[in-house]
């Protein structure tokens, strides 16, 4: 049968795997033409692994094995998938989209990986980003730009620009992305795809290349809520090699979850006075109260709640996000790993036969492996932790996001789901906002607050802007966000939206 990958979701995929209608195999190689033929364009995909065919032979074969007794299938064997550049695959490059890393390979699976390994998913390639996981557009990858499938002219959203630009143009059923401040959820508003970023701790950190440790969460880019819940589940759980995974158990009794999980209607609350200051497009405004009154009509309670402290946010992430950026990224010095300079340095001087400190090695492999925007938050990082303006940047910082922290929690004392746009705006052209940082930052308004205070959020699309100024029928996301734990409550409400991913097949 002809494969159609613009509505193939998950479930589908399984039920013709099982009914024998197409093979892993197959399947796989519809993609991989898929990708042959898009990809030139798009540029989602920085590499594409040379045994996608094996280890869909190896899905087939277990699904033959299921039908003699043998080992058996789950809904995700024989399911494509592509990865965001900086999770690690055993034996694959994992460069995120940096010259430092480059060649680097990784000598073990991330735990989500092994997860989803040991499914039987068919892991596609490795998809393009923002060098490190820093930005909003993909184009601070070393290795180019991703484009937008909806719009070649327009930027995917980043810093998982690739994984969602994958699944929006059918080049992949599902992938993994990385969320610190927006990463998973602001492509998917761009893309028209769903992106989930978990409760901090439900997704094992271990093997994601640490941007920033105490805001990093893993998460799913699915064209459903229901695809997004299904690799979700796969992927989440307490895991030794991560001290901060919580386990199921600690929230999955509590009387939110169950109410979510027994479909019962959620109330929604909406920080109107926040919003005012976003500065948000007219286009962006009017599919939001779409999704509003969508909401009402399935009976959801629509209220306001006040998140007083969220004007504060930008400013806490970013300092929050430069100290901890520039301590991880102290380790890529030119002698641990990856890239290294050779020539005026060339590693003959690192005890000082020439500067007075004797770190030529360092200086010269960090300003040559190192793109623009890493190198201006180490930097500034590196600035907020000095000694003297610690207390107050970072401290300061740090006692904000306990005050938003505590917003969000009160307004979750009276509310199940707080709902706000994803992204400001539709997604904006390449090079647009490349030289001004500020305004590339402005982007991640909405979204910072999830990853400082570590509650679940997850954008789903929800309409597409109609042919005003240029912006002609780009996809837009609202987000959900929901009490710490309670990714049910997101799928319940997610799945009673009528959404669909906007697929630029
Ligand atoms: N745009 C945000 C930043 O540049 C978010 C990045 C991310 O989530 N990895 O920090």
């Amino acid at each position: 049968m002809t494969i159609d990958l613009k509505t193939l979701t998950i479930e589908k995929a399984h039920a013709h795997l099982v009914a024998g209608d197409f093979t892993a195999v197959e399947l796989a190689q519809a993609y991989l033409d898929r990708i042959s033929a898009a990809d030139k364009d798009v540029h989602a995909y920085l590499e594409i692994f040379s045994d996608v065919i094996e280890q869909a032979k190896a899905a087939d074969a277990r699904f033959a094995a299921e039908k003699s007794g043998g080992m058996k299938t789950t809904l995700l064997t024989g399911i494509p998938c592509a990865v965001k550049d900086n999770i690690l695959i055993k034996g694959r490059i994992s460069s995120c989209a940096s010259k430092m890393l480059e060649h680097y390979e990784a000598s073990y699976d991330a735990t989500a990986i092994a997860r989803l390994r040991e499914q039987g998913v068919v892991f596609i390639g490795r998809t393009n980003m923002d060098e490190f996981a820093m930005g909003g557009s993909t184009e601070n990858s070393a290795f180019g730009a991703t484009k937008n499938p909806h719009d070649l002219e327009r930027v995917p959203g980043g810093t998982s620009g690739g994984s969602a630009a994958a699944i929006a143009a059918g080049m992949s059923l599902i992938s993994l992305g990385s969320d610190t401040g927006g990463s998973i959820r602001q492509p998917s508003s761009f893309c028209g795809t769903v992106g989930l970023k978990p409760t901090y701790g439900a997704v094992s950190r271990y093997g994601l290349t640490a941007a920033v440790s105490s805001l990093d969460q893993i998460g799913p880019i699915t064209k459903t809520v229901a695809d997004a819940e299904i690799l979700f589940n796969a992927i989440r759980g307490k895991d030794i090699m991560d001290s901060t995974t919580i386990s199921e158990d600690t929230y999955a009794k509590s009387e939110a979850v169950a109410d979510a999980a027994a479909g019962k209607k959620l109330t929604i609350g909406i920080p109107r006075k926040f919003m005012e200051l976003g500065g948000i497009h007219p286009e962006v405004k009017r599919v939001f109260a779409e999704a509003e009154a969508a909401f009402a009509k399935l009976g959801y309670r629509i209220v306001d709640v006040e998140l007083p402290n969220n004007e504060f946010a930008l400013p806490v992430y970013y300092i929050i996000n430069f100290a901890e950026v520039s301590s991880n990224l102290s380790r890529f010095d030119g002698v641990r790993y990856g890239f290294h300079k050779d020539g005026i340095a060339g590693g003959k001087n690192f005890l000082g036969a020439n500067r007075a400190a004797g770190v030529d090695d360092y200086f010269e492999t960090r300003a040559a492996g190192f793109g623009r925007e890493a190198r201006r938050r180490i930097l500034l990082g590196t600035y907020v932790l000095s000694s003297g303006y610690y207390d107050a940047y970072y401290n300061r910082a740090n006692a904000m996001r306990s005050i938003i922290t505590q917003d969000f929690n009160a307004a979750f004392e009276k509310v199940d789901i707080i709902m706000m746009p994803t992204a400001p705006a539709p997604a904006f052209k390449i090079g647009e906002k490349a030289s001004d940082p500020v305004s590339m930052y402005l982007e991640d308004i909405f979204t910072v607050t999830a990853n400082l205070t570590g509650l679940p959020a997850m954008s789903i699309p929800a309409g597409r802007t109609t042919s005003s100024g240029g912006a002609d029928r780009l996809p837009v996301g609202i987000q959900l966000t929901a009490r710490h734990g309670n990714e049910a409550a997101l799928f319940a409400a997610g799945k009673d939206f009528p959404c669909e991913a906007v697929s630029a097949l």
